[in-house]
């Protein structure tokens, strides 16, 4: 290998670490050296359906979930690459009155932030979403702004960006070991990075390892709280018929969501049966789940023949919001991880952030509320409107 020293080891090849790697690179920042231990995006990213949103109940995740829709939307200018932004919006199916009241708050919240929300009736939602049974519907929450994109192509776009501004992107190359100062090497400064393919020298680390991060963490002696847990896709044969605009859909009650994969569908739920771990093969146990929810909410679904799918996991923290920071017990571990479900998203906005912290200056948004030590102080900022 022949990089020995960087001024910053970002550690993680998925739409983080390579947002962050760009972020710093463009900002001047030298010798900054992406590590991913396998493909570019071969973790949680390459498995996400690719929902992009900025309706949420968290006022930071508001802010960046509205930031990254400003960067996915001029990411071709940018960056120079198409990443298949569809701007359909995300149309929120609401069946119980505590879930309409909380998404009038979410939308009254995100209104004063500038995002373009707003609530409609049953018969409104099912003109944008024609798939779905309104019975039992009380109301829906829609942004015409969110929407869905190719998260692989997002990752590659900011890795070529990255490189071109000078960073170095090491595939490949497992990181094994940090190594600090002091007698035991459990001094608080960082000294070098150790890999499957040799020592990096540096005194700057960033965490950006999705479901892998609390193992990172732990060898820098930091704590950071991350489970996997494993998520499931379904694809669908073509739809014939399907309205362009169809919007990412989501029965709030059973978690049931679909948009549109090429001519077909893309299909997704949570499953309560599942427990942390990082299997990522795909099983059936899920599915009579599936049908159950498509029975009630949009039954022509029933009728579609799945043609594939594949497992992926999800990176959660307690309180089911993202880790952005930098560690108080060593010197310059900054962390971006545990983003439980909605990190392609916030891709873009903390790669700024990150850049920010990492330069000492002042983030576009207060992050401080989703450092690491949030929950030692317990001071949790639970985020709601998780799908
Ligand atoms: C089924 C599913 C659907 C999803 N849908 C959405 C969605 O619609 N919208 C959304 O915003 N989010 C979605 N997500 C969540 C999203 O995928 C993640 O939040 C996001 O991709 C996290 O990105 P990351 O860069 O932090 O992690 P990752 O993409 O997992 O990248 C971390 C990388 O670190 C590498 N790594 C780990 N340890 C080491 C090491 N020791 N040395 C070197 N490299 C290492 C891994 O190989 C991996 O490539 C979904 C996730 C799943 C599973």
């Amino acid at each position: 290998m022949s990089v020995t020293r960087a001024e910053v080891v970002v550690i993680g090849g998925g739409v983080m670490g390579a947002s962050i790697a760009y972020h710093l690179a463009r900002a001047g920042v030298r010798d900054v050296v992406l590590v991913e231990r396998d493909e570019l995006a071969s973790g949680s990213t390459s498995r996400a359906a690719g929902g992009v949103r900025a309706q949420f109940s968290d006022e930071l995740n508001i802010q960046l979930g509205a930031r990254s829709l400003e960067a996915f939307g001029r990411f071709g200018e940018e960056i120079g690459q198409d990443i298949g932004l569809h701007r359909v919006g995300y149309l929120f199916l609401l069946s119980t009155p505590e879930d309409v009241a909380s998404f009038e708050a979410g939308v009254a919240l995100q209104n004063g932030l500038g995002v373009p929300s707003r609530m409609l009736t049953p018969a409104e939602a099912r003109r944008l979403s024609p798939l779905i049974t309104t019975d039992g519907l009380l109301a829906a929450a829609y942004s015409p702004d969110d929407g869905h994109c190719t998260p692989e192509a997002v990752v590659h776009g900011y890795a070529a960006a990255a490189r071109r501004h000078g960073a170095t992107v090491l595939r490949h190359t497992e990181v094994t070991g940090i190594e600090r100062d002091g007698e035991n090497g459990e001094g608080d400064t960082i000294e070098a990075v150790v890999t499957d393919r040799g020592r990096i020298a540096t005194d700057t680390v960033v965490c950006a390892a999705g479901a892998w991060s609390r193992a990172v963490g732990a060898m820098a002696g930091v704590d950071l709280p991350v489970d996997p847990l494993r998520r499931q896709i379904a694809v669908t044969e073509p739809v014939p018929g399907l309205p362009p605009t169809l919007p990412m859909t989501i029965d709030f009650s059973s978690s049931l969501y679909f948009h549109t994969e090429g001519p077909g569908l893309l299909l997704g739920m949570s499953d309560p049966d599942e427990t942390t771990g990082f299997a990522t093969d795909t099983h059936d146990r899920w599915i009579p789940r599936l049908y159950e929810a498509m029975e009630h909410r949009a039954p022509a679904l029933l009728d579609l023949r799945r043609t594939g799918g594949w497992a992926g996991l999800y990176e959660i923290t307690p309180d089911h919001n993202a880790l952005i920071g930098e560690a108080t017990s060593v010197s310059r571990l900054l962390y971006a991880t545990g983003f439980s479900g909605h990190g392609f998203l916030q891709g873009p906005a903390v790669g700024e952030v990150v850049r920010d912290l990492y330069l000492g200056r002042v983030p576009f948004v207060d992050i401080s509320p989703l450092s690491a030590g949030r929950f030692a102080a317990d001071a949790l900022r639970p985020e709601v409107n998780l799908v």
